[in-house]
This record gives C-alpha cells, sequence and structure tokens, in this order.
C-alpha cells in the first residue's frame, strides 16, 4: 500500500473532475494537499472541505497555470503553507474539438497555453523546490496519438504533454525527480457535461471503443496517479499509462 505521509502535492486544475479526484486521494495516502484553481473557488473549497471532513490536510490556491507570475505565486505560497513539494500533478487542462475550417488562432493558443505552457511553467516552477525522490505527474489523453478527426488541436496539445514528459524525465533524472505521465480515455467529468460530450453519440462511441466497456470514472485516473506518486513506482520515469479501459 502507498503512503504519502509528510509529502505535500499541488494538483493544477483540482477543482473538480480528474483533479479533483486526485486531490482527495493524495490526501487520502496522508499528502498535504494544494488544490489550486482557475475560477471555480466554490468547487475548489468543497474539495478541502471533503478532505479535511476525513481527517486530511489541503487549501486552496488559486492560480492561471498559463500566467507565469501566477504559477510562480503558486509555488511560493504552497512552500509557506507546508514548506516542501514532493508530488506535482500537471492535471489543468481544457479540451473543445473544432473541424480543422472552425480551428482558430485564439483557440490555438488558448489551449495550448493552458495544456502545454501551463504544465512546462508548473514543472519550472515545481522544480525549484523538488527534492530527490520527487514525482511529476502530467495528465495527458490516449487523444494524443489516436487521430480522432476534429480533435486535432486538442490531440496535439496532449502529443507535447507526452514530449516533454519523456524529455523532463530525463532532464530531471540527475536530481531523482520522475516525470511520468498518465493518458486516460473517455472519463465521465463536469467538463465532459459541459463540452457536451456527455449523454450523447460521442459518450455512445467512447464506451463502444472501450474494451472494458464503460466510461472511466475520475477515480479510476486518482489510483494510476497515487501510483505515480508513490515510491511504489519508484522505478519508473519517462512513461506514459494509458488508464483507459483499454481504449487506445
Ligand atoms: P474539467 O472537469 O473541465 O476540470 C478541469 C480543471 O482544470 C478545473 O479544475 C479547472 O479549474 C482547471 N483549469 C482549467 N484551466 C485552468 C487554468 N488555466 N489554470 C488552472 N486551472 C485550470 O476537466 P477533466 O475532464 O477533469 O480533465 C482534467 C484533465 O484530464 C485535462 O488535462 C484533460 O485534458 C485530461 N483528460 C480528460 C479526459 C476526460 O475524458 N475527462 C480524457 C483524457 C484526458 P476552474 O474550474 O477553476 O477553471
Amino acid at each position: 500500500m502507498s503512503n504519502l505521509k509528510g509529502k505535500v502535492a499541488v494538483v493544477t486544475g483540482a477543482s473538480k473532475g480528474i483533479g479533483a479526484a486526485i486531490a482527495k486521494s493524495l490526501a487520502a495516502e496522508g499528502a498535504s494537499v494544494v488544490v489550486n484553481y482557475a475560477s471555480s473557488k466554490e468547487g475548489a473549497e468543497k474539495v478541502v472541505s471533503e478532505i479535511s471532513a476525513a481527517k486530511g490536510k489541503a487549501i486552496t490556491l488559486h492560480a492561471d497555470v498559463a500566467k507565469e507570475a501566477d504559477v510562480r505565486r503558486l509555488f511560493e505560497e504552497t512552500i509557506k503553507a507546508f514548506g516542501r513539494v514532493d508530488i506535482l500533478v500537471n492535471n489543468a487542462g481544457i479540451y473543445r474539438f473544432h473541424a480543422l475550417h472552425e480551428i482558430s488562432e485564439d483557440e490555438f493558443h488558448r489551449l495550448f497555453n493552458t495544456n502545454v505552457l501551463g504544465t512546462l511553467l508548473a514543472t519550472k516552477e515545481a522544480a525549484k523546490y523538488l527534492g530527490e525522490g520527487a514525482s511529476i505527474i502530467n495528465i495527458s489523453s490516449i487523444a494524443s496519438d489516436k487521430g480522432l478527426a476534429t480533435t486535432t488541436v486538442y490531440s496535439a496539445t496532449k502529443g507535447a504533454v507526452d514530449s516533454l514528459t519523456r524529455t523532463l524525465a530525463n532532464e530531471l533524472a540527475p536530481k531523482k525527480i520522475r516525470v511520468n505521465a498518465i493518458r486516460p480515455g473517455g472519463v465521465l467529468t463536469e467538463g465532459m457535461h459541459s463540452a457536451g460530450f456527455s449523454g450523447g453519440e460521442f459518450e455512445e462511441y467512447m464506451i463502444k471503443d472501450t474494451p472494458l466497456g464503460r466510461l472511466g470514472r475520475p477515480d479510476d485516473i486518482a489510483r494510476v496517479a497515487v501510483f505515480l506518486a508513490s515510491d511504489q513506482s519508484q522505478w519508473l520515469t519517462g512513461q506514459y499509462l494509458d488508464a483507459s479501459g483499454g481504449a487506445r
């Protein structure tokens, strides 16, 4: 069993969905957790109350991961609150799908700024504080190399996340910091609802495409994150784990 007692984790985009489940699971394993959010203060506070009710330790911190000054402050405040950082989960992400003729420069930058630049900025700031044995977990997607029509920009952001996972794993290995990615398949979350992907044809397609026959749940991903955060995975770095019920 994993034990994260004494460790401090920052989970970006933890006000809902997969990030919220990861924050709660890391806290349940004994980590003190920073629940980061961009706009959903209430959602983040609810996650912290649930963690506190289960006798865990957590705080909310606001930061837009696409803004360098925000991300710098996120880690400075984490250090003020908890004194250290051991685990970074780069989960904050947005997904919108567009046919080629609908792709705009603004939408390209919006997705890349959050999904790729956000991951890089958080990793860069975290690396100032992370020490031997630390773990960075990037939430990518099986979309990164699936080639699903109309997902060009989103899939490219996750392809970039896979790529930087491997590169940074090598770059940070001399400091004994591990970097791995989880690639979820379809997971039912608030974001999936608001993007209009739940309850319709796309949901049916995702279930048919999943050998284990259902959509993922945030907890399915959180369990893998706990494994990658813990010493149970100490010999893994630069890996992508498909957490997708067999979909690829
Ligand atoms: P979600 O329900 O929409 O939640 C997204 C989270 O990211 C929210 O907490 C949101 O915070 C935060 N966020 C967005 N932009 C941010 C920014 N600029 N700075 C800080 N936080 C920001 O999404 P989800 O479905 O849980 O997805 C989470 C991650 O998993 C994403 O990286 C996504 O690409 C990946 N993923 C999801 C699926 C899926 O099927 N759900 C599949 C594969 C991969 P606020 O609400 O406060 O803005």
